[in-house]
């Protein structure tokens, strides 16, 4: 039987706010205490430098939060499943709360650790919140999972979403609180180096910052649809990392902009769209997980990619220094800013699976060590879209060409000039950064030749094509 007033422990994962939040809710509407944790298991510890730093500035900015609130944030390490039972035992609770997650590791764990609490007696709930549209709601004309983005969006563009519930401004505490591991500790950080002193300044973590960026953005949505694609230009939201980390409800994001188109903005609909996109990603890892780990389409395991990550041309492009600048532009806004440009990312991604010919995993774990942003679908998708071998892809042949993409989406070069430095008289601060954030093995200055192409566009696009060609016939 329920006990009316034992706590509830409300375990947070990615979902590190208090509004629009069902599972914070519904555990501080029971009236009964509730006890705030989070755990460091082993699917955080595998999170890459960047994306780990980030979750520690989001933890300790969201421990703030919940102070305001009355409440505190328990820190605890080591398997999840233990890490409550222990809680369990320490507190007297008797339900455990969380936010769903939908990746493979996170259904597997969170169905096993469901399981082993059920049978002691516990009770579990999981609740949405991560996402606008649960994975199982969406479904094709047949009742089958969407393979393709506009059906989807068509589906979806016209529902209800249900409304964001507000914050709680009071979390009830239990009469004693447990004892909680020491964050800085934990040196989420540590992997970094001297990495996460370049990166810091472009970083506002947490909730309350969410909710500046996408007011900020909503000033300027009119300007989206033409300017989201300009790599010079601060036309797209920059919400990514929250959204990750769950700092903002895709329903506040939705619902704010839905008033602004209200108000008569422009730019609304291809805003939605875009969020929409991530709902399919979603969508797409629930129904086949293996778009994580594996070609998507598997007719694409007979491609002769390069699988050797630590390949001179790889490790070439991982160091931002291909030889072609608007490849290595992007790569260097990353190392210094966390983030990169949604463009630049289709531009580095091409160009690494088509022109260097090279596995998307290898790109796709670059990303994942060095984004802030970095989403394990949104991630694995972008990378089989613009590889060709995932659902609604571009198809092979359409290699961009990075001299064009420059020319039409950075017409003047600012984008150019903000982050390559060799060559320029007067090379500007960003430019010059990425020579501090990056690793000191690299050995690399500002003074060094800017390199030759590892590989010629136009002779990496033949051997592309050749290829492509060949595992058609062959
Ligand atoms: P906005 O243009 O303002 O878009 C608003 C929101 O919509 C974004 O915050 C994001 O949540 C969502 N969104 C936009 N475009 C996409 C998209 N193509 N796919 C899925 N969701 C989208 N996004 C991540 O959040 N994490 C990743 O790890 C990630 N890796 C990517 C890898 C590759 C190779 C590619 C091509 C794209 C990747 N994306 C990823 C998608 C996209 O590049 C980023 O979401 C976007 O650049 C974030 O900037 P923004 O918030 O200003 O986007």
């Amino acid at each position: 039987m329920e006990n009316t007033q034992s706590p509830i422990i409300m375990w947070f994962r990615r979902d590190l706010r208090l509004s629009d939040h069902p599972a914070l809710s519904a555990a501080v509407r029971t009236g009964r205490p509730v006890i705030p944790v989070f755990i460091l298991d082993d699917l955080a510890e595998a999170l890459g430098a960047a994306p780990k730093w980030r979750l520690g500035l989001g933890l300790k900015v969201f421990a703030q939060s919940l102070e305001r609130a009355g409440s505190r944030l328990i820190l605890r390490r080591g398997d999840a499943l233990t890490a409550l039972q222990n809680l369990i035992a320490d507190t007297g609770a008797t339900t455990v709360y969380w936010s769903r997650a939908y990746d493979p590791d996170a259904i597997s764990r969170d169905t096993r650790i469901k399981a082993a609490l059920t049978r002691e007696d516990v009770e579990t709930t999981s609740f949405e919140g991560h996402l606008l549209f649960e994975p199982w709601t969406v479904a094709t004309k047949t009742g089958q999972p969407f393979r393709v983005f506009t059906p989807m969006w068509r589906a979806v563009q016209g529902r209800d979403v249900a409304a964001p519930e507000v914050a709680p401004s009071a979390i009830p505490a239990p009469q004693h609180w447990p004892v909680s591991d020491d964050l800085a500790e934990w040196k989420l950080g540590v992997a970094m180096n001297r990495g996460a002193a370049i990166v810091a300044p472009y970083v506002q973590p947490g909730e309350s910052a969410a909710f500046d960026a996408m007011h900020g953005f909503l000033d300027r949505i009119s300007g989206y649809s033409a300017d989201r694609d300009r790599l010079d230009l601060d036309g797209t939201s920059d919400l990514s990392e929250y959204l990750s980390l769950g700092e903002i409800g895709p329903r506040s994001v939705w619902h704010a902009v839905q008033r602004a188109a209200m108000t008569g903005a422009q730019g609304t609909e291809a805003y939605l769209r875009q969020l929409v996109w991530r709902e399919f990603a979603y969508h797409l890892m629930f129904h086949t997980p293996h778009l994580l780990t594996e070609n998507w389409k598997p007719e694409w395991d007979a491609f002769p990619w390069n699988t050797d990550a630590s390949h001179p041309d790889v490790v070439a492009w991982q160091q931002g220094r291909t030889g072609i600048p608007a490849v290595d532009a992007g790569l260097r806004q990353m190392y210094v800013t966390g983030r990169m440009h949604n463009r630049a990312r289709m531009i580095v991604a091409s160009y690494l699976t088509k022109h260097l010919m090279t596995h998307w995993k290898i790109g796709m774990d670059w990303f994942a060590e060095c984004l802030i942003d970095r989403d394990p679908a949104a991630n694995a998708m972008g990378w089989q879209w613009v590889a060709g071998s995932g659902p609604d892809a571009a198809p092979f042949f359409r290699i961009f060409n990075p001299l064009t993409q420059q020319e039409k989406f950075d017409p003047d070069g600012a984008y150019l000039n903000r982050w390559i430095a060799e060559g320029q008289a007067a090379p500007s601060a960003t430019a010059l950064s990425y020579f501090d954030a990056v690793p000191r093995s690299w050995a690399l200055d500002p003074a060094s030749v800017y390199p030759e192409p590892v590989v010629n566009l136009a002779t990496g696009r033949t051997r592309a094509l050749a290829a492509y060609e060949g595992r058609k016939t062959g």
